[in-house]
């Protein structure tokens, strides 16, 4: 027997829909491309993404069509997530700083019919249109006096908006039907597509905004750091939508001093991205002296949040670091670490020792450890194994297919994480299955001696990778970006990580370089590194 309760389609339009009801002069601010902040409401956005709908059927746009984008945060990208996924088209949002070959690998392979882009990466555009013959459009996202001379033939954004009328009814259709469309950053191989669905996002947007996830409220003034083009800016454009958030978008400026002014000027409550952005932040903070006084919480994902920032960002600025983890491949929301009530209880110590995890899965999100043979390993916080995931907002394949059949057995979708799993629901990576150090069999965590670097106070940035050893196959090596004007040599570094950690775990070498090589969504390549190194000699 079926519950007589209302089969309501989980559409993206209803997000845009509910916010403009209710919450109709909420404003959505943006820093624009071409300078200058501009200003508007969640009713004047909805208005706008029902003017562009009917611009893109003018153009012929039909339901399943791709759309690209190449743009920074601002009103107009937001205004292509509402439009392009409302009608039933795919909004495919591409990471403008991968590589020329690798955009156009992209756009290519989705197929995408239209591209609209920012000023910025007008250059990039020009390039690679020689190169994606299917790309019937170019749309500058910009007004008409704005519209750059260019060999291409390129369309004008505001007059597209301008030219139809906002007469328009979202359509209800299959809430499994595609949405978005984000490929993976890709550090070997090809970049494979991650294809949501509305029914995917709109839970992933509820389950986001819950009280032990990203605790958004119609109180809360958001400022994605994140990009609009990296997995959805983390599902924030619609959560926020669902929650009547006030959002505060950066566009291309995200050095600290930028972050800062738009922090205080628009009274920012939370704000989201990678380690490497509040390491800036940090650093001009504390370079001007000045403080935070607005900001509540501070998402960090992406990659590990270093010990030391979460402490710093808590005790000096009295700011909650959220320590959250995903994947592209998960919409990307599976875990943030936030304490339960008999926690409250516990010591400075081990509060401190549990806040740097990455946190319990929000509902939806099913996770377990398994073995090299696939058996499932205790939750104890200790045995540590390849994480497998499973939920409705998790993947069951890449676009067209790439890469075969991706999940195991019962449906779990392998992380490519190594993580320990214990009996609260919190988990802890440990590595990268393909970072993990195999030092004479036994494991090494890279992420646990890079934190421990980064806690001493001189060093500013540090990666661990493994470099061949005659006689334990592969040893630890550290490499170290100072902060400026400090001096450290490798003997001290050392001394102080000695007595931190096992003895065998301690690494053989310490390399001071000027940077690191990051990924095009801020993480370390260690790809890079390896090769760098690859014929180092350890001195042990
Ligand atoms: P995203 O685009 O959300 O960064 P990617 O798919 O590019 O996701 O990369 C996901 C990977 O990033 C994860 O599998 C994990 O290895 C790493 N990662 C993400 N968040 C964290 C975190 N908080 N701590 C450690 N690693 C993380």
């Amino acid at each position: 027997m079926h519950g007589l309760m209302q089969n309501m389609p989980l559409m993206i339009s209803s997000l845009i829909g509910h916010a403009e009801r209710n919450h109709g002069d909420t404003e959505i601010v943006s820093r624009e491309t071409t300078g200058g902040i501009h200003r508007y409401t969640y009713r004047d956005a909805h208005r706008r993404a029902r003017q562009l709908a009917r611009a893109l059927l003018s153009l012929g746009v039909k339901p399943a069509d791709r759309v690209a984008t190449l743009a920074w945060n601002n009103h107009r990208h937001f205004e292509l997530y509402y439009g392009v996924s409302g009608l039933g088209a795919i909004l495919n949002t591409v990471n403008p700083r991968l590589f020329p070959e690798q955009v156009a690998y992209i756009v290519n392979h989705a197929e995408d019919g239209l591209v609209f882009f920012d000023l910025t990466f007008l250059p990039l555009v020009e390039g690679i249109a020689p190169h994606c013959k299917g790309v019937r459009s170019w749309v500058a996202m910009c007004d008409r006096a704005r519209l750059p001379d260019s060999k291409l033939d390129l369309l004008c954004y505001e007059d597209l908006v301008n030219a139809h009328s906002d007469d328009y009814e979202w359509p209800e259709f299959d809430e499994r039907t595609a949405s978005s469309l984000c490929y993976t950053s890709g550090t070997t191989g090809n970049p494979k597509g991650a294809l949501y669905s509305h029914r995917s996002t709109v839970l992933h947007a509820y389950g986001s905004a819950l009280p032990d996830a990203l605790n958004l409220s119609a109180r809360d003034t958001v400022l994605p750091v994140v990009p609009l083009f990296h997995v959805n800016a983390w599902g924030l454009p619609y959560a926020c939508a669902l929650a009547g958030s006030k959002l505060v978008m950066p566009g291309p400026q995200l050095d600290g001093a930028s972050l800062y002014e738009l922090f205080e000027q628009e009274q920012v409550t939370v704000s989201a991205g990678v380690p490497t952005i509040w390491l800036g932040l940090l650093q001009h903070l504390q370079a001007k002296g000045l403080k935070l006084s607005t900001v509540q919480r501070l998402v960090i994902g992406g990659s590990a949040a270093p010990p030391a920032m979460i402490r710093t960002f808590d005790d000096a600025f009295g700011v909650t670091v959220l320590h959250a983890w995903g994947m592209t491949e998960m919409s990307p929301l599976g875990t943030v670490n936030t304490p339960k009530g008999k926690h409250l209880k516990l010591s400075a110590a081990e509060r401190d020792k549990l806040r740097l995890n990455q946190g319990r899965p929000i509902y939806g999100v099913d996770m377990k450890i398994v073995d090299d043979e696939g058996r499932e390993l205790p939750r104890d916080g200790k045995a540590f194994g390849d994480l497998l995931v499973r939920g409705p907002w998790i993947v069951s394949g890449y676009f067209k297919g790439e890469g075969g059949n991706v999940l195991r057995e019962g449906g779990w979708f392998p992380t490519g994480d190594v993580a320990t799993l214990d009996a609260d629901g919190y988990m802890q990576i440990t590595d990268r299955s393909k970072d993990v150090i195999k030092s004479g069999g036994e494991w090494i965590s890279s992420i646990e001696l890079e934190n421990l670097a980064v806690s001493h106070p001189a060093v500013a940035e540090a990666a661990v990778i493994g470099v061949a050893h005659p006689k334990w196959d592969e040893r630890p090596m550290l490499v170290v970006v100072r902060k400026p004007d400090q001096a450290l040599t490798r003997e001290q570094l050392l001394d102080f990580m000695r007595d931190k950690v096992a003895k065998w775990w301690l690494p053989d070498d310490v390399v001071f370089v000027d940077s690191l090589p990051h990924t095009a969504t801020g993480k370390l390549l260690k790809t890079k590194l390896r090769e760098d190194f690859r014929s180092h000699k350890l001195p042990s």
